[in-house]
């Protein structure tokens, strides 16, 4: 920031710092994202040495998991308006990754979410394309408990001077982004049933992950006309195993390939956001290729193509 005074253009001290230590933050989390990625790689093309290097690998993971940065090359988030209030429940079941899901559920059941919920929710909404108004409108619904009981009383009260202020629309008028993978599963974590934020990975207890994971879900693929899809029970183990091992990320990617069926994708997720749109656009790319415009396939289960055929990360089919 430059201030001009008396024909002088100078920078104030701590801005200086300022713009340095942002270099700085930029480089760590750069070379941190560098690394996860080359250790996904290494988790994905051959397993674990022995002894000593094992040990390391593990420290390593552990390391990259809880202290890499926000994502760097984040994905360009949706556009405002492109989802509507009445979209989410639908979008919660086939798409969002567990932890949005949790929310989801807790807030339809329970009529209310403490802060922690409403923010990771709340930003990661944002994210997919729920407008503020359509935000307001949501939360004024739901909130049943403590909302006020109608769209005006909720817009007045502290919860919607909160979901503004997400918006950007409040107090220092900061348009907040959504949270990565490791914030989320950094979050305090839960201290009594009235709690649902967080990475259920981590927090939620080894019985109830087992529960949520067994649950039927609707096809990603085709959530309206193809069976629906839930991990066998050796994935369930699989998966379990990483959590216990607070592998968090790398359990839940696993359960996003057990749950969408052929997808070829060799790297973690970064943020919730992420695992939405590659699942979101597990559903588009079927609906092209089922041809919409009424080619082979359509709606009705996979098509000839996909037979013998991988999908590539964003859901496209290519021959083996
Ligand atoms: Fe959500 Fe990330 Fe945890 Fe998956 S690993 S449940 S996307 S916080």
């Amino acid at each position: 920031e430059v201030l001009c005074h008396g024909g002088f253009a100078y920078v104030e001290k701590k801005k200086i710092v300022e713009v340095f230590i942002n270099i700085f933050k930029y480089n760590v989390a750069r070379g941190l994202n560098d690394a996860w990625k080359a250790r996904t790689k290494h988790h994905f093309g051959a397993e674990g040495g022995e002894g000593d290097e094992s040990n390391l690998m593990a420290m390593l993971d552990s390391f990259l998991t809880h202290f890499i940065a926000e994502p760097i090359d984040r994905l360009e988030m949706s556009s405002e308006g492109s989802v509507k209030a009445g979209d989410i429940q639908g979008l919660a079941a086939i798409h969002m990754p567990l932890c949005m899901r949790n929310v989801d559920v807790h807030l339809r059941s329970k009529g209310h979410l403490k802060h922690h919920g409403r923010f990771q929710f709340g930003l990661f909404l944002k994210a997919i394309g729920l407008s503020c108004e359509d935000a307001l409108l949501l939360f004024s619904n739901l909130m049943t408990i403590h909302g006020g009981g109608s769209l005006e009383a909720f817009t007045k009260s502290s919860y919607g001077y909160n979901v503004r202020h997400k918006y950007g629309r409040e107090g220092k008028k900061t348009s907040y982004s959504s949270l990565s993978c490791a914030t989320v599963v950094g979050m305090p974590p839960n201290v009594d049933q009235h709690d649902c934020h967080g990475c259920p990975f981590r927090f939620k207890d080894e019985g109830k992950l087992r529960e949520t994971l067994a649950i039927e879900r609707p096809n990603p693929f085709g959530p309206t006309t193809l069976p629906k899809v839930r991990p066998s029970v050796a994935d369930i183990e699989d998966i379990v195993t990483d959590a216990k091992a607070m592998h968090y990320t790398r359990a839940c990617y696993k359960y996003f390939m057990a749950t969408h069926d052929g997808v070829r994708r060799d790297g973690l997720f970064r943020s919730p956001y992420e695992y939405f749109s590659v699942s979101r656009e597990c559903e588009e790319g079927a609906k092209k290729e089922g041809g919409e415009e009424g080619g082979e396939g359509g709606g009705e289960g996979p098509s000839p193509a996909r037979v013998g055929a991988k999908r590539t990360l964003f859901g496209a089919v290519k021959e083996e």
